[in-house]
């Protein structure tokens, strides 16, 4: 009898001694074995780096946006011809009115990538048609236009229509307000790179967003816009932010920038 619980004993000690290898190789070959659901989880966290807090009201440029106008003045601009003070109109309503005559004006800090707001209205009375009728535009690097137009029941060739990159994509909607309506542009624009020979590394793409709806979705930037002819490339560093002045009274607010390091 004593025999026989010995022999159990020592069955037991091998079963368990096999057991708990068979537990340690199944460990090596899996290191989530045996662990609870939440340690398991726990691994595929990752707690750095931590994103800096941007405060971001409604309606507000986030806190750490450059702000190029809110109304009050023009200091972040100047004439894009000759550098001089930027001539168009701050009106009392917080716009900034272009000046037919005037000229573009231009930013005086210059931009790579960057996310870009502004709102734009087109004036209210309706002259002209087609391409003639609240012209403006928005230069990314003084070279790439987004098009500033009224195309609110107004036809024109679709790759100069409002939100197109002028001459080059036609907006994926058409998203217009009517005339005399604020409206806005949200962009995201990746400057192109270019390499030490100067020689285009990387095309610049878009992004953008009409009153709150895509309507270039990352999109390669050619090249320069151009009235005639096809798009150029040429090398060239950080730019400023470029306005428009068509001829026609288009207003702007809420302008400002977030460079994309
Ligand atoms: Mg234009």
């Amino acid at each position: 009898m004593r025999n026989l619980s010995r022999y159990l004993c020592l069955l037991a000690l091998v079963v368990a001694s096999s057991c708990t290898t068979a537990t340690e190789a199944e460990q090596a070959n899996n290191p989530e074995a045996g662990l609870e659901p939440w340690q398991q989880a726990e691994k595929s966290e990752v707690w750095e780096p931590v994103p800096p807090v941007v405060a971001a009201e409604l309606g507000q440029a986030p806190s750490d946006a450059i702000v190029l106008f809110n109304g009050t003045d023009l200091n972040a601009w100047e004439s894009a011809s000759d550098g001089g003070e930027a001539g168009w109109l701050v009106e009392d309503d917080g716009a900034l009115t272009v000046v037919p005559g005037a000229g573009g004006i231009r930013t005086r800090h210059e931009f790579c990538d960057v996310q870009l707001h502004l709102e734009w209205r087109s004036p209210a009375e309706i002259k002209g048609e087609g391409q003639g009728r609240g012209n403006s535009g928005v230069f990314l690097q003084e070279r790439y236009e987004i098009q500033v137009l009224d195309s609110y029941e107004n036809e024109t060739y679709p790759n100069g229509q409002a939100a197109s990159v002028y001459k080059q994509s036609i907006p994926l909607v058409n998203a217009a307000r009517a005339p005399g309506v604020w409206q806005s542009y949200d962009i995201i624009f990746m400057a192109p790179r270019f390499d030490s020979a100067g020689a285009l590394e990387t095309p610049g793409t878009v992004t953008v967003l009409h009153n709150g709806i895509l309507v270039q979705n990352h999109v390669e930037i050619q090249g320069t816009t151009e009235w005639i002819g096809p798009p150029q490339v040429h090398e060239h560093g950080c730019a400023p932010l470029y306005l428009q002045d068509h001829g026609d009274k288009v207003s702007f607010r809420n302008i400002w920038v977030r460079e994309i390091n």
